[in-house]
């Protein structure tokens, strides 16, 4: 008898193991039958014909329709061309100088066959495939004797290579499944009378030879509510840990900068950002890191809630750093607490060199530093000493400042903004920054829905700011037409009517466009061989200034321009200086500029839907209403078309990620498991499983409250880890 940890070798031979392992790297029991079917064919079931990719390699269920054997045009030989169908498409085989196989392949019979599909005259056709006949009901089996078993059953087929065919691995899983020992089952009877959970041994049967859709159901929902488990019980496990180590308590005080900020804030803060103030405030004053997301809006006002948490650190003694993903937002946002702070911020000027611009602690405001790649050498190194010393209490900076030799005097809080990129290294990168970790704040507007948020970011604690602050203006968003040269000068006419009436716009195109000394020009959406080059900043910028838009003050701010260019043309569009700003999505996250009331954006459909919603939030944030146009030369019925015209219809960023979500293909989230990269997550949908996912949750709350120091559950796989992090940069380099 085999267990899940026998070597393939003693149970298939040393020649069919060492083929799985090269095939598709399966060593062990108990990774072949976690090599689970990518579907099943039944036969007489109608599997779409016509959804075969040229180039994929597939195996297919179909029956014999047509034989034909012809010789050769070119050359000699003769040429076996049998047409399969399924019942709606067709399939044409074709095999060279092998006529004797018409005697197999005979009209009627059923069969499985495998190869990499290819067109020929428009028609899809496998070139000498890999196939196995079913016999027919009661006909006596021939060979193949594994196969027959499937009759008037489900065929598994498998994530095959194209020198391991799906049945080969089905025989394999079937001489496997004969010889294991049945597993010990890690999830308790209690647990699996819980949740309708069938046991480990039968769910790996099914999974692999159901004898109904049904059984194979049920073998899906226990092995994914295993993968949902173990994931959960590693994030709930670490966040656990997390939350024990010990960190420096920084209770808010009554008498510091913090109290002299409240009491002259020229707005008043909204609820949501008082009660986030509240959570912040407490898990600042405990003995353990805070690790907590904010979620919110664009222009929700999440930049002041981070403000008041680092005064509270500043108040208390310590400092507080505040991470912008790039150089220009982290000028923003310098210059923005500098505004807010007024004079309970010392930002410099600079004396001389070597001595400390910022002054002492005692005088009731704390200073306030920018540290940038940018800076000139003099001014980086009084601004290390600031920070060394403790009197710069704020440092704004690019989080590349983790990595660069920056020591604190004493780091209390760590706020990253817009940064989705977040992961254990750079929590570690952290952690070393200080005597004691800290605590951390990430902020971001990307809406995440509710399982996204439990798996991805499950280790830790959400706030959520929902609604904006009053004097917000709505935005309207209209699609239009990017071929009809009528409603293109309508669009160009209302940029020039909002900038005579005082206000600026924003034009935002997919690329950045042709650049002689660079190749790679691409930024935010990338380039797709049928349709016509995305539009380029480049080439869109000096056509409006000399067309649609001539006379008014254009610009052009891309990823490609030195840090203190795109800071310099930031800053002027800020001041008024420029009229248009002609842009790639670096103006997606954190710029602020409540004067900009229009925006056109260009070859919208190149853009994801929480990407768009991300990009018009830079309109109407003063007090005249926004405006956003969504320009696209997509069909009127074309999913692209939808999504835009989804956009348009709802300013709900939760409903839009969700879309967003749904429309991303299998694999590109979780997913990706599917694809067998990944080891431990294979059937995990962050779609289709959330309520399986929530139950999980809840379950592995409860045992790991039950038992901390949990080691030894036997789902409760580490590596798991690894994977949350990787799936979290990749969702949110998507998103
Ligand atoms: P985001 O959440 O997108 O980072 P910000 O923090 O940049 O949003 O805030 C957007 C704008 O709203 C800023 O100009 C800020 O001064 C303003 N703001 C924030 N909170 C309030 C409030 N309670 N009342 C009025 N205006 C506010
Ligand atoms: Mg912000």
């Amino acid at each position: 008898m085999a267990t899940l940890s026998t070597p393939l070798g003693k149970v298939l031979g040393d020649k069919t193991a060492a083929a799985l392992t090269e095939t598709l790297g399966l060593a062990t029991v108990g990774d072949l039958l976690y090599h689970f079917p990518r579907r099943y064919a039944e036969r007489g079931e109608h599997t779409d014909l016509s959804a075969l990719q040229v180039g994929d390699q597939v195996t297919v269920l179909a029956q014999v329709q047509r034989v034909n054997v012809r010789p050769m045009r070119q050359r000699r030989g003769n040429l076996l061309e049998v047409t399969v169908g399924d019942g709606q498409r067709t399939l044409t085989l074709t095999f060279f100088n092998q006529a004797w196989r018409q005697r197999q392949l005979t009209v009627g019979r059923w069969g499985l066959f495998a190869g990499k599909v290819t067109e020929f005259r428009g028609k899809r056709q496998l070139n000498g495939p890999d196939f196995q006949l079913l016999s027919d009901p009661g006909e006596a089996a021939e060979d193949n004797t594994e196969i027959e078993e499937f009759l008037g059953a489900l065929i598994p087929v498998y994530p095959a290579a194209a020198t391991m065919p799906s049945w080969t691995v089905a025989r394999c899983v079937r001489v496997a499944l004969d010889t294991l020992e049945p597993p010990p089952d890690p999830l308790p009877e209690s647990l699996r009378a819980d949740h309708e959970l069938v046991g480990l041994a039968a769910a790996l049967h099914d999974i692999h030879r159901p004898s109904s859709w049904q059984a194979r159901a049920a073998a899906r929902k226990r092995l994914t509510f295993d993968e949902a488990f173990a994931l959960q019980l590693t994030l709930v496990q670490r966040k656990a840990r997390a939350a024990d180590w010990p960190a420096v308590q920084r209770p808010r005080r009554t008498d510091g900068v913090l109290a002299a900020f409240d009491a002259r804030l020229p707005y008043q803060l909204t609820d949501g950002q008082l009660a986030v103030g509240e959570e912040v405030a407490e898990d600042l004053a405990r003995p353990h890191p805070m690790h907590r997301l904010l979620q919110g809006e664009v222009g929700s006002g999440k930049t002041v809630c981070a403000l008041r948490a680092m005064l509270q650190v500043v108040d208390s003694g310590g400092q507080a750093v505040l991470l912008a993903p790039t150089e220009v937002l982290a000028a923003q946002h310098h210059r923005g607490l500098a505004a807010l702070l007024g004079d309970l911020a010392r930002t410099g000027p600079a004396p001389a060199d070597g001595e400390l611009p910022l002054g002492d602690e005692a005088a009731g405001a704390t200073g306030l530093a920018l540290l940038t790649g940018s800076l000139p050498a003099a001014a980086r190194r009084r601004v290390l000493a600031d920070i060394a010393a403790g009197t710069a209490g704020i440092v704004v900076g690019t989080h590349a400042l983790l990595y660069q030799g920056v020591e604190f005097a004493d780091l209390g809080l760590i706020v990253v903004d817009e940064q989705h990129r977040f992961g254990v290294e750079q929590r570690d990168a952290l952690r070393d920054k200080a005597t004691q970790p800290p605590h951390v704040l990430v902020m971001t507007a990307t809406p995440i829905p509710r399982t996204v948020a439990m798996t991805v970011f499950g280790d830790l604690s959400v706030s959520s700011l929902t609604e904006l602050p009053r004097g917000r203006s709505p935005i309207a968003t209209h699609v239009v037409p990017g071929n009809r040269e009528r409603w293109m000068e309508r669009t160009w006419a209302r940029v020039r009517e909002e900038v005579a009436a005082g206000h600026q716009a924003y034009v935002v195109c997919p690329r950045i466009g042709v650049d002689p000394t660079d190749e790679d020009a691409d930024e935010g959406a990338p380039a797709d061989d049928e349709r016509r080059p995305p539009l380029g900043v480049a080439e869109v910028a000096p056509q409006l200034a000399d067309g649609p838009l001539a006379g008014m003050r254009v610009g052009q701010l891309t990823g490609r321009l030195p840090a203190d260019q795109k800071d310099a043309v930031m800053r002027a569009f800020a001041a008024g200086e420029l009229d248009v700003l002609v842009a790639t999505t670096v103006i997606e996250v954190g710029v602020d500029v409540p004067n900009a009331t229009v925006m056109v954006v260009l070859d919208a459909d190149r853009f994801g839907v929480s990407q768009l919603h991300q990009l018009r939030g830079r309109v109407g944030r003063g007090s005249a209403p926004g405006l956003c146009l969504l320009v696209s030369e997509a069909a009127p019925e074309s999913p692209a078309h939808e999504r835009l015209t989804a956009v348009a219809s709802t300013v709900d960023g939760f409903r839009l990620a969700e879309l967003d979500l749904e429309q991303r293909r299998e694999g590109d989230v979780l997913g990706a498991a599917q694809s067998g990269r990944r080891s431990h997550l294979r059937l995990l949908s962050l779609l289709s499983d959330a309520k399986l996912i929530a139950e999980a949750r809840d379950e592995a709350v409860r045992v790991i409250e039950a038992d901390r120091e949990l080691t030894e559950h036997p789902l409760l796989a580490e590596t798991v880890a690894a994977l949350v992090d990787e799936d979290r940069a990749e969702y949110l380099e998507k998103g």
